[in-house]
């Protein structure tokens, strides 16, 4: 169960910070052991480095998300050391250590300017072998999404190209991605496919103009036959970047090669794209993903727990399904909670106590809909209280009041809604996923110490979701 748990941590950390983060840093730590008495989280990791970095960069983050998926308020931290001494230098791939599949001289190192540097991945697809096509459950929601990514496989390049999916946060696009990913590997070992998140592109492009390795760079994608793009929309606003992607579609394209993209709207839609980008993007078939009804949840509920060699019944699947509305991740996450808790509590998963681990959770004394907190809302609330406009709180100043106010809205809207680090940080000006946590520890510290502060919190959190 505790592996399980660090997977789900894996990815919810993926869109929080990031992919290279938890393949950088994450993927090279174990989680041991969980003291539900000293409320203690025991984290291994291969050697001092990746040790240090983590516990510099990653505490709140790693508090906040194990505290959520293991129940319990903010779970303290504590690293032990590898059983097996590992040294640095002497690792080689034929040794079946702890750190075997982490190279200390490829780890990404961050710079001054808070660019990482991307570690060369000329043979690394990034695909999630878990994705595949045969875990996804389809229904009505996503049947067409479902059956255009499975008919690219069948012929790649040569049916939909591009393949472009979009809908919400959450419900089942990166899984169709990789899904093609690995059905493509899977008929073909010698295909190259690359997947990569827009995020993580834009950052290789970044590095490669900063390391004057443009000529690799294009070199690279060049070369690529099916190439997965996560996200699209965080191109935006960067023509630099978008430059030189019109360039690699160009190049792909001409050479039918697959190209299949992700985002969270249509290609129209997507602003601060020029035109001519917008509208290749659309060339092949555009389809969407929505939230599913309660059929398919169900479905998707006892396939996740089948998975992790668990079961579920009807009954209970339903009582989850029933109360999450948005996002099969958070659907997900419910079901998660509800498992690690029967078994570190040695009990069966009935409705009884899914009821309690579910509604433990919810602001509401009662079981009720979810509430439906929004940006919007939060910010609302804040101005009445504070005086700033959604401008000024979206704005560069960084006058101390202000500041401090945005600081607030960043952790209510952490603690209220279920987006991520990143989305807040773009909603909020523009501010990058690390802000975000930073603002979040810093309430808490000025909470630990403040009462009143604490209670003028508590009220205006009642009001929004009151
Ligand atoms: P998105 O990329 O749209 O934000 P993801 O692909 O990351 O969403 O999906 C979130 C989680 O929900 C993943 O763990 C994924 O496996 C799961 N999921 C989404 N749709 C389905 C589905 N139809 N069947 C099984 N799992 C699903
Ligand atoms: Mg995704």
């Amino acid at each position: 169960m505790l592996s399980r748990i660090w997977e789900d941590f894996l990815l919810i950390a993926r869109e929080e910070a990031g992919s290279r983060v938890v393949e950088t840093w994450f993927k090279a730590v174990a989680l041991q052991r969980w003291d539900a008495i000293t409320n203690v989280v025991y984290l291994q990791a291969p050697n001092q480095f990746v040790k240090d970095w983590v516990k510099n960069n990653y505490i709140p983050l790693l508090q906040v998300n194990l505290g959520r998926l293991l129940h319990v308020e903010m779970p303290k931290i504590f690293f032990v050391d590898a059983i097996e001494e590992v040294k640095e230098s002497s690792t080689t791939p034929n040794q079946p250590s702890a750190s075997a599949t982490f190279l200390p001289a490829k780890v990404a190192e961050p710079m001054r300017t808070g660019i990482m540097r991307v570690p060369s991945s000329k043979n690394q697809s990034h695909i999630n072998s878990n994705y595949v096509f045969s875990n996804f459950v389809v229904g009505p929601s996503n049947s067409l999404a479902y059956a255009a990514a499975h008919a690219v496989t069948e012929k790649p390049g040569k049916l939909y190209n591009p393949l472009f999916i979009y809908g919400n946060s959450g419900l089942g696009k990166t899984h169709l991605l990789h899904a093609i990913g690995n059905q493509i590997k899977a008929q073909n070992k010698r295909a190259s496919v690359l997947y990569q998140t827009a995020d993580r592109f834009v950052n290789e492009f970044i590095s490669a103009i900063r390391f004057d390795k443009m000529h690799k760079f294009q070199e690279k994608y060049k070369d690529i036959d099916v190439l997965l793009i996560d996200d699209v929309q965080f191109i935006s606003n960067k023509e630099q970047t978008q430059e030189a992607f019109f360039h690699i579609f160009n190049t792909l394209y001409d050479a039918h090669k697959q190209l299949v993209f992700s985002s969270d709207t249509f290609p129209q839609n997507i602003q601060g794209v020029a035109e001519r980008l917008r509208s290749r993007l659309a060339w092949g078939l555009v389809t969407d993903i929505y939230m599913p009804g309660i059929e398919t949840k169900v479905a998707i509920l006892k396939k996740k727990a089948e998975l992790s060699n668990g079961m579920v019944s009807d009954e209970v699947a339903h009582f989850i399904a029933s109360r999450v509305v948005s996002n099969i991740r958070e659907l997900e996450g419910s079901l998660v909670r509800v498992m690690a808790f029967a078994s570190l509590t040695h009990q069966s998963v009935t409705i009884d106590l899914a009821r309690k681990v579910l509604l433990r959770n919810s602001s509401s004394p009662e079981e009720q809909a979810p509430r439906t907190v929004d940006f919007e809302r939060i910010l609302q609330h804040l101005q009445k209280q504070y005086g700033y406009s959604l401008n000024e709180m979206q704005s560069k100043s960084r006058n101390k009041d202000l500041a401090f106010v945005r600081q607030v809205a960043m952790f209510l809207m952490k603690k209220l809604t279920d987006k991520s680090l990143r989305d807040i940080g773009m909603y909020l000006g523009g501010r990058d996923h690390s802000t975000v946590m930073h603002a979040i520890s810093k309430i808490e510290q000025h909470s630990s110490v403040n009462n009143e502060f604490v209670q003028k919190i508590k009220c205006i959190e009642d009001e929004i979701v009151g």
